[in-house]
């Protein structure tokens, strides 16, 4: 079997159609909505994923600002920016790209957020929204998975799911939603025995944990669709000829890396019937379900 391609762009754009109609008539209504970013520090990954977002937001005509902090801003000083974005009228949604610096406190800054700006879907009151099955902003990754899966006809009700990977981000809200469309749910971590046991028990298996080719085709079971939310860069020929093939060796020459997801692609497209592809499965959806939250959160400050 050769698995199905899972691309995310098409569903990504079918997302940000339906944001820029809702742009529009908030825009024909005096307005726009405002997505009020801060980037703390210099870490180039994030500074990549900041002008993602804000792209995005120029793409669609949402208004943004980004809030920039050197790497040795003080919870103190993050939290005024917070402050600032919580009591602006034109800032409907506010995104603080995260890891912050270790000597933020990030837990506190984010209990900080306005929660009807939370566009990240985070702060602990949409975090007990999700899990009543009362969501009101949902983590970004996980919610475009599932219009991934809708979208892409694959019946959740019923099958197993296990999710691979546990943190508040990704993992947990998953499980989360994949419960909510009645799939019984496994997640596991690092502390999990006999991991490829579990995983093979998968109709649906999402990846997400950082670890660059971890799930091999030993971890899947034939016909399973594997979802894979890894972003991982490498720097190793060898790992990315392994895990990216000969067609991906001149990228990896140019860049001197690559991009690559926790799955080992090349196996495991061999017996699972759908995978996302990295880049280009999971990404572009997870900036797409961030301009559809921040429409959202401007449609309901507007009600
Ligand atoms: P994270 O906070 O580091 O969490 C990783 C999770 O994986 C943890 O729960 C960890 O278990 C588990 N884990 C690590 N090694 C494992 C192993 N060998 N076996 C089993 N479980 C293991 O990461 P995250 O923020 O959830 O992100 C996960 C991946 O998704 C990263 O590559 C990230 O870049 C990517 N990501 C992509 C997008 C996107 O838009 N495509 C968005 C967000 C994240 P413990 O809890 O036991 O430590």
């Amino acid at each position: 079997m050769t698995a199905r391609r899972l691309e995310g762009g098409p569903v990504a754009a079918e997302l940000r159609q339906g944001a820029a109609l809702a742009v529009a008539s908030l825009a024909r209504e005096g307005r726009p909505p405002g997505l009020g970013v801060l980037l703390v520090g210099e870490d180039p990954g994030s500074a990549v994923y900041v002008r993602s977002k804000t792209r995005a937001c120029e793409e669609l005509g949402i208004h943004h600002e980004t809030a920039r902090l050197p790497a040795a801003a003080t919870t103190a000083e993050v939290a005024a920016v917070v402050d600032g974005y919580n009591r602006r009228a034109d800032i409907h949604g506010i995104l603080v790209q995260l890891p912050l610096p270790p000597q933020v406190e990030a837990e506190r800054v984010l209990c900080l957020l306005d929660p009807e700006k939370d566009v990240d879907g985070f702060h602990p009151e949409n975090v007990g929204l999700l899990v009543q099955k009362r969501p009101r902003f949902v983590p970004c990754t996980p919610a475009g998975i599932m219009e991934l899966l809708r979208r892409s006809g694959i019946a959740v009700a019923g099958r197993r799911a296990v999710v691979l990977g546990r943190s508040d981000i990704v993992g947990k809200p998953m499980a989360l939603l994949l419960l909510h469309a009645d799939a019984t749910v496994t997640i596991c971590h690092s502390r999990t025995r006999g991991l490829p046991a579990v995983t093979r028990e998968a109709d649906i298996l999402v990846a997400a944990i950082g670890r660059p080719g971890l799930v091999r085709a030993e971890h899947v079971k034939p016909g399973a669709v594997v979802v894979d939310v890894g972003m991982n860069r490498i720097a190793d020929e060898g790992l990315a000829r392994e895990l990216g093939g000969d067609a991906r060796m001149e990228e990896y020459q140019r860049r001197g890396q690559l991009l690559v997801g926790d799955v080992h692609a090349p196996s495991v497209s061999q017996s699972a019937s759908a995978l996302t592809p990295v880049p280009g499965g999971v990404g572009p959806l997870t900036i797409a379900m961030l301009m559809k939250n921040t429409v959202a959160a401007a449609v309901r400050a507007a009600r």
